[in-house]
């Protein structure tokens, strides 16, 4: 199949990528480079792909309405998996115009190229952030979601809210994907088990927000990229919505002591107050994507943490 995926150079999108060239899938890849974290380690991550006849890569913004308006006429790609955004919770706090101009505004710009241009199905990256303070668990993809608890949630429910309209407006196919805190090799660096593994293996103060009760339902990389390879054959019309999470939320400590235990090193652990913009828990419900797609994560978190270890060690410690 021919794939546009945006911001395919970062984590989820460059794994996804070497996935779908692997399977000689035709790959177009859009990103800018945005300055959220080092470019360096983005132009690392897409730096195989050039070797494949296969992938095409445009540098560009998604919120530059001829950009990608060129792009998707002249590339006529089947189908749209769209990940480029500006990702993470507490910086969304800070600045949070910038995520609605990408979140929002991008997301806009690609849906409003569709409107006359045909396309199999277009692929929404969300998240569990948009469970917000759900106080029930697991979440199901039927939770109402109007309780995001930071301008980054918000931004996200915006997107999804865009793909069902352009779906009732014009019948554009759109599947959104909820992931849920995602980890492996190539993970963002303001993200948590990359942050505690660097400094448990430098020796430094892991800051801890709250009590370390909070729980995520880690995810792992290859897992995410298996699910969202899956929906690719899934032909039912309309906007359709599924989690893609482990299942099995695990305490902050607990991931802690993980981490503690593959690297045979004790963390230095300094407490603080829990940050606005958390969430106490996210905890997937995964029946709907196990029973429509066939979705089964299989990779467990001492397996995943033991891989990101390795990977860590190899990159250098002080920069990572
Ligand atoms: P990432 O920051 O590593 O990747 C995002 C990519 O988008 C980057 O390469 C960036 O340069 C690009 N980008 C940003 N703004 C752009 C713009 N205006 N135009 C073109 N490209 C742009 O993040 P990630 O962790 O790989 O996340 C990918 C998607 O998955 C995001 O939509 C994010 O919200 C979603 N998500 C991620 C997680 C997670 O745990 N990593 C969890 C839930 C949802």
């Amino acid at each position: 199949m021919k794939i546009l995926i945006t911001g395919g150079a970062g984590f989820i999108g460059s794994h996804l990528i070497d996935r779908l060239l692997s399977e000689n899938h035709e790959v177009i890849c859009i990103d800018n480079f945005d300055d959220f974290y080092d470019i360096s380690e983005k132009k690392n991550n897409i730096s195989n792909h050039f070797s494949f006849k296969n992938y095409t890569f445009h540098e560009g913004d998604i919120t530059d309405k001829i950009f990608i308006k060129d792009i998707i006429s002249s590339d006529t790609p089947e189908i749209i998996i769209h990940l480029a955004a500006r990702a993470g919770v507490r910086p969304s706090i800070i600045n949070p115009e910038k995520y609605y101009e990408v979140n929002v505004s991008g997301t806009l710009t690609l849906l409003e190229t569709l409107r006359n241009i045909r396309i199999k199905k277009f692929i929404y990256a969300s998240s569990s952030s948009v469970y917000g303070l759900n106080p029930k668990t697991p979440f199901s993809e039927e939770d109402a979601t109007m309780n995001p608890a930071s301008p980054y949630a918000a931004s996200k429910i915006a997107g999804e809210a865009l793909c069902h309209s352009f779906n009732n407006i014009y019948g554009i196919n759109t599947l959104i994907l909820r992931f849920f805190t995602v980890y492996g090799s190539r993970q963002r660096p303001d993200l948590a088990i990359r942050k505690f593994i660097r400094s448990i293996l430098n020796k430094e103060v892991i800051t801890m927000f709250g009590n370390g009760g909070t729980s995520r339902d880690y995810t792992h990389i290859s897992d995410i990229v298996s699910g969202i390879i899956k929906t690719l054959d899934y032909d039912r019309a309309g906007c359709n919505i599924f989690n893609l999470g482990n299942s099995n939320p695990i305490k902050l400590i607990e991931l802690i002591h993980a981490i503690e235990k593959h690297t045979g090193e004790k963390a230095i652990l300094r407490y603080m107050d829990e940050q606005k913009g958390d969430v106490p828990i996210t905890y997937a419900d995964i029946s709907k994507a196990k029973r429509e797609l066939g979705y089964d994560p299989a990779v467990s978190l001492d397996e995943g943490i033991k891989e990101m270890i390795v990977w860590l060690k190899n990159l250098k410690l002080s920069s990572s």
